[in-house]
């Protein structure tokens, strides 16, 4: 199929198309923005996000971002390093610490099992969990996945696989709005669910 655009025009379009939530019709409308902005606002975006892709990293230990081997939580002494709170994603991390109810590290899963997208638990940093429990002491581990199906499922999958194990495991308490985001969450509310989160059957 020919495009009306010119090939550096549609390669706009399409690279613009892959982004989350951005249809067909906001790639047109930004492309063409750009086309039209200052050459310098344009070369802005661009290098901002060349720059963030080489200087922006994982985290070693918990999978955060970071622009170290070691993110700003796992660098920060002042934190619990026996309390772990265990996220889907870093946008997570950022929900929680509006709380400032935590004071501990965290563990990012990069995602949640989810049979539908062929998301299992071997995809997730679930294996580097395990061998921080081992290493690091820890002695609560804070389920904080998403309240929806895709993050239950894997908090279940994680109280299971930890069960066997000599530590605490807790589950944010109920009152988060069910289906939706951690990172939505008020703070208010997602303080009260981490403060009133309760240790599952062992
Ligand atoms: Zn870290």
């Amino acid at each position: 199929m020919s495009s009306p655009y010119a090939a550096p025009v549609q390669a706009l379009i399409d690279e613009l198309g892959r982004l989350p939530g951005v249809g067909p019709k906001s790639a047109q409308r930004i492309a063409f923005y750009l086309l039209q902005a200052a050459p310098e606002d344009a070369n802005r975006l661009a290098r901002a996000v060349v720059e963030a892709k080489e200087r922006i990293t994982w985290c070693r230990r918990c999978f955060n971002i970071s622009e170290g081997e070691l993110c700003s939580f796992c660098l920060d002494d002042r934190r619990d390093a026996t309390l772990v709170c265990v996220v889907q994603d870093p946008r997570d991390i950022v929900a929680i610490e509006r709380t400032r109810e935590f004071r501990g590290r965290y563990h990012v899963l990069q995602g949640a099992i989810s049979p539908i997208h062929g998301i299992g638990p071997e995809q997730l940093r679930i294996g580097e969990l395990l061998r921080r429990i081992r290493e690091e002491g820890i002695t609560e581990v804070i389920l904080a996945t998403n309240p929806d199906i895709e993050g239950d499922a894997t908090a279940m999958y994680l109280a299971e696989r930890l069960r066997p194990l000599e530590l605490r495991v807790t589950r944010l308490a109920s009152g988060l709005p069910v289906g939706g985001d951690l990172e939505y969450a008020d703070e208010v509310t997602l303080g009260r669910a981490l403060e009133g989160r309760r240790e599952l059957d062992r």
